[in-house]
Parts: C-alpha cells; sequence; structure tokens
C-alpha cells in the first residue's frame, strides 16, 4: 500500500492504463465522451483537432469519440484558438507541421477573423530584453496567454482519451486538472505517475503524442502526459470533483 504526499499533481498511487473491464461499462457510444450526455444524436469528435495537422497528410490512426450536438458546436468553436497559441509557443524550425502552421493557416486565419486576432493578441506588449548589467539588449513583443481556455481545451483531449481507453465517459464527479506552465516536471506526484505510465503511443506521426496511466484502486483517476510537435509537453490527470487527494493504492 502506498501513499503518495500531497503535492501540486495531487495525484496517489497509479497502475498502467488498460481496457477497462468493470460492470459500470456503458453501452458503446450512447453517451457525449465530453459531457456525458445521453443522446442517440450523437456525431464524431476528433479527440485530438485535425487542425493540429493543417494541410498535412493526416496520421494513420486518429482518434474520434462520441460528441452531441453542442459539445461538438462549442469545441469547434475554440480549435483555432487552441491551434494558434499552440504554434505560437513553437521555435521556428522545431517542428515541420508547425512551421507549416505558422506560415500558413494560423497567419491567414488571424488575419480573417477579427476576433482571433483579438484572442491572440490579448494584451499584447513589448518586453525588454536586457543583459546581466542591465542594459536593453532588445525589445520583443509579448502575448498573454489565456491559460484557462488553453487548458479547457486539454481538459476535452483528456476527456476524449479517456473515453478511448475506458469506453464511457469520465464519470459525474470527476474533473480533468491541467498542470499550468513545466513546473510539473519537478513534482513529486508527477515523478512517481511518469514512471509507471505507458510508453509513448502516437496515432502514427509525431505531431501529437501521449503517455499515461490509471490508479489501481480508481478507474476514474488517470495521468496524461502529452505531447505537441515533440516540442510543448502538458501534463493533466483526473480526480475527484471535490473528493480527498490522498488516498491509499490497493
Ligand atoms: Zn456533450
Amino acid at each position: 500500500m502506498l501513499l503518495v504526499k500531497r503535492s501540486i499533481c495531487k495525484s496517489t498511487t497509479f497502475q498502467k492504463c488498460g481496457g477497462q473491464t468493470s460492470s459500470i461499462v456503458q453501452r458503446a457510444d450512447t453517451a457525449c465522451a465530453y459531457c456525458g450526455q445521453r443522446t442517440d444524436r450523437l456525431t464524431r469528435d476528433h479527440v485530438v483537432p485535425k487542425a493540429l495537422w493543417g494541410n498535412t497528410k493526416l496520421p494513420p490512426r486518429m482518434v474520434t469519440a462520441p460528441c452531441c450536438k453542442s459539445c461538438h458546436r462549442y469545441w469547434d468553436g475554440e480549435v483555432e484558438y487552441f491551434r494558434n497559441i499552440l504554434v505560437a509557443q513553437i521555435d521556428r524550425h522545431a517542428h515541420r507541421v508547425s512551421d507549416h502552421l505558422l506560415e500558413g493557416p494560423v497567419i491567414r486565419s488571424l488575419k480573417r477573423n477579427s476576433q482571433a486576432w483579438k484572442d491572440f493578441f490579448r494584451n499584447a506588449r513589448l518586453v525588454e530584453l536586457r543583459n546581466r548589467s542591465g542594459i536593453i539588449l532588445a525589445y520583443r513583443q509579448a502575448f498573454e496567454m489565456d491559460m484557462s481556455r488553453f487548458s479547457r481545451s486539454i481538459s476535452k483531449i483528456v476527456r476524449g482519451l479517456f473515453y478511448k481507453k475506458s469506453h464511457r465517459p469520465l464519470a459525474p464527479g470527476y474533473r480533468v486538472e491541467v498542470a499550468h506552465g513545466d513546473e510539473f516536471w519537478q513534482d513529486e506526484g508527477f515523478q512517481h505517475n511518469l514512471a509507471i505510465m505507458e510508453p509513448w503511443a502516437s496515432y502514427g506521426d509525431d505531431v501529437f503524442m501521449l503517455r499515461c496511466a490509471r490508479d489501481s484502486s480508481d478507474w476514474n483517476k488517470t495521468a496524461w502526459l502529452l505531447r505537441f510537435y515533440c516540442s510543448i509537453a502538458v501534463y493533466a490527470w483526473t480526480e475527484p470533483d471535490a473528493g480527498a487527494q490522498l488516498m491509499t493504492g490497493g
């Protein structure tokens, strides 16, 4: 039995993700993977948006999940911001697909869509770059990223991936948490979960890759390490909404 110290990741003992065999499995595709609504009017949604590939070739194993109409409409409206803000964080020449997006689709979307422009350049300002003596070397344009909006898209992806792994939506009473920034790499709870995560999996290319682990005592508790364009790593996990964070593993 193990107790993992409470940390920013608030994680407990996880075991590797596997297929769901519990009796709580619902009949396939009767509920929206994102909001859990049961309806017979479901559509298919790409868990990781196709827009992340732009006009380049899609990998062979794109994953879809059942999605209700209102979730589909909502997430459709979020794709552009998510893609633009993701790609804007990546250095030039770091990845052929992010380069292609920056040079084409991202620029076009900002020019075409005034709301996308406003969202993207939110609180834009010039930032001074100084040397050690405090002398200004240059100015650089800085933008404020809407972290909660970005995190919502990450949690949508996690819910979709959870659905694919478990054949059901995340249970009511559980939420997705997303670590802000990259400080999670130093976190004890994250390191514990990283050690037991499955190896990297992909859709067939390196635009999007993932690793995951599942809690041995609670199938709804999972941990996810997502990687975009070999450059940006995001850590997210699922946990009870208000429940105790310290739990014992089996
Ligand atoms: Zn829905």
